[in-house]
């Protein structure tokens, strides 16, 4: 589908508004409509280093609701209202003793630009964007894990 969000293309440089594509949500994800949004020095940080590669949606902030579920998604419902987070491996010992925030893929996962499956679900044109912090809430729209 077709969305608005604020792209990252350079280091350093103003966010755009851009027309993307997002794909559709994957097993285990889900799409949510983004209503809000913080921006937090993080966002400015990325977008000053490219410690994410680059082109990239940054933004990890997002609150919205649940459009759309991908397969195998439990726990979530159409409609729902939902706060996004980063995202974490849920298999790991970290992510098994309820302490998600050290992850073992956390770097990975929230900075290295892809979804857990190592692909990519926003494009410009024919330019991959990187995801950020596995929701890359600077848009219309954004693909999360559930
Ligand atoms: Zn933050
Ligand atoms: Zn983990």
């Amino acid at each position: 589908m077709k969305i608005k969000a604020a792209v990252t293309l350079h280091v350093g440089e103003e966010f755009k508004i851009e027309e993307i594509t997002l794909q559709e949500p994957k097993a285990n994800e889900v799409l949510v409509k983004i209503v809000a949004t913080g921006v937090c020095h993080t966002d400015a940080t990325v977008r000053d280093t490219g410690m994410t590669p680059l082109p990239a949606v940054l933004g990890h902030e997002g609150a919205g609701i649940v459009e759309k579920l991908g397969d195998n998604v439990s726990g979530v419902e159409v409609g729902d209202h939902v706060l996004l987070s980063f995202a974490s491996c849920g298999t790991c010992e970290s992510c098994h003793t309820g302490h998600p925030a050290y992850c073992e893929r956390f770097m990975e996962l929230n900075m290295g630009g892809k979804m857990e499956d190592h692909t990519h679900r926003l494009h410009l044109h024919d330019q991959e964007l990187s995801t950020f912090f596995g929701q890359s809430s600077f848009g219309t729209y954004a693909i999360v894990h559930a």
